[in-house]
């Protein structure tokens, strides 16, 4: 940035130099020529007035030093001139200098003469007597003009250069100063930029860098709940497992125990599978692979599945609705509904309900779980979506629970663009909502609109 900021400062100021010299270089050319014309018309007409342009006059008088004078006749023939030999000189009728006195009554020009660095400069007025009068001067023309010049322009240019070239450097310098400072208070909330127009810039980068902190620490505490997680069930197993090798353990103990290794390594399982099953959730953030599926379908099946645990909790579970269609990924809306029963099951009391329905309201599938269970405290109800969480660990822990069911139903949701909503009371039950996005296609809408062909 600050080689490019350098760059295009000397870029201007070398066009700026250029840009003055060469107008101001024309502007004073222009004067200097105007200046000599005007000197040969002061001489002519002083010639003029004086009768000095008779030819046996001018024949006797000796011109003023480096002017030329000639006498034309109205034909155009040249009756006198100061320099040449008129007999040699053609007609000058077809001068312009002198069709124009001879028309206009004066005239002017400026030619460029033989040598390379001068101009010759006419003046020319018709007289009283149809002749014309014409007095002519050779000056230095744009080259001579410039020559003597060109040092003391380069000096000045390069005295200009210089000292822009230290202003470049300093300007620069200011400029990327407080580029430079930001980048140093990256991640100081308070910092403010002197640049408004970096205000978003510095916002973003200092939301990113809240997320990665915040990020980073989610994982440090996953990693840790995780470790925390699998060290009961491995203590247990490692617990019983020592009791049997010892032989202390007598023929019922051992099988007791084995029970209690079973249970446990099932719940490592467990827990293993829910934490691959976010792991996925997190990488993956791809195209998620879709198909048109059957809400109802879908909920009548997981209703069949949960049937023997609802009978175990003493619970009834019922199912109402209708076909519904959705554009979604199977294994993911089968997990969602799976957690949110589950969970309405084992978080029940006995002779509970727990109703699954699957509806339509307006464009939107709906899939709402509700029971008539514990509920969820109010100060719970924001953290339950959180890895780990439990309301209740004894009796999370007591119904198989790891705490990741909820975290995987959100991220199950939040992958199809779908909306969660949770009411619960204490006593009364919970019920959970999940909206999902309008479908968008026109085939899917018909097709809810109508039974499925089979
Ligand atoms: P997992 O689902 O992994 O087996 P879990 O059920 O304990 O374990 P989540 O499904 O994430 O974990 O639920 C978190 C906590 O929210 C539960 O421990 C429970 O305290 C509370 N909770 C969830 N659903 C209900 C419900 N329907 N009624 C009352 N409390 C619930
Ligand atoms: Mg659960």
């Amino acid at each position: 940035m600050r080689k490019k900021l350098n760059a295009h400062f000397m870029l201007m100021t070398v066009t700026a130099i250029l840009l003055t010299v060469f107008f101001s270089l024309a502007v004073y050319y222009d004067l200097f020529q105007k200046e000599v014309i005007s000197s040969l018309k002061t001489y002519t007409h002083v010639l003029e007035s004086t009768g000095a342009f008779e030819k046996d006059v001018l024949e006797q008088t000796k011109p003023v030093d480096g002017l030329r004078v000639t006498l034309i006749d109205t034909d155009g023939t040249v009756s006198f001139d100061s320099n040449a030999n008129i007999g040699r000189m053609d007609n000058h009728g077809s001068r312009p200098e002198i069709q124009k006195a001879f028309s206009e009554g004066e005239g002017e020009e400026i030619r460029r003469s033989a040598t390379l660095d001068k101009n010759t400069y006419y003046y020319a007025v018709k007289l009283d007597n149809g002749q014309v009068l014409r007095v002519a001067k050779e000056a230095g023309n744009m080259f001579s003009f410039l020559m003597p010049m060109i040092p003391i322009l380069a000096v000045m240019g390069l005295v200009l250069l210089g000292v822009c070239m230290v202003m470049a450097h300093f300007l620069t310098k200011s400029i990327v100063a407080p580029v430079e400072q930001m980048a140093l208070h990256m991640d100081d909330e308070k910092y403010e930029t002197p640049y408004k127009e970096m205000e978003p810039f510095l916002d973003t980068i200092q939301k990113q860098h809240r997320d990665i902190v915040r990020s980073s620490q989610m994982r440090q505490e996953f990693t840790a709940n995780v470790s925390h997680e699998l060290k009961t069930p491995l203590t247990a197993i490692s617990g019983y497992s020592e009791l049997i090798e010892s032989g202390i353990a007598t023929r019922e103990d051992t099988v007791r125990f084995a029970g209690e290794i079973h249970k446990s390594s099932n719940r490592l399982l467990m827990l293993i599978n829910d934490i691959l099953r976010l792991s996925e959730l997190d990488t993956s953030n791809g195209e998620l692979a879709t198909e048109r599926l059957d809400l109802y379908e879908l909920a009548r099946k997981c209703a069949d599945m949960l049937q023997m645990s609802a009978e175990k909790h003493n619970v009834t579970l019922l199912l109402a609705g209708d076909s519904c269609y959705v554009q979604a990924n199977r294994e993911m809306v089968e997990e969602i509904m799976y957690n949110l029963c589950s969970n309405a099951i084992r978080y029940n009391v006995p002779g509970g309900r727990v109703m699954m329905s699957v509806n339509m309201e307006a464009d939107h599938a709906v899939l709402t779980v509700e029971d008539t269970g514990i509920g969820i405290p109010k100060e719970d109800q924001k953290r339950i979506f959180e890895r780990f969480y439990r309301v209740d660990k004894s009796r999370s822990k007591s119904t198989g629970g790891t705490g990741l069911g909820l975290a995987i139903v959100k991220h199950a949701v939040a992958r199809h663009g779908a909306e969660i909503g949770l009411w619960s009371q204490v006593g009364e039950g919970t019920r959970i909502r999940i909206v999902f996005p309008d479908a968008g296609e026109k085939d899917v809408r018909e097709l809810n609109g109508r039974e499925p062909d089979r």
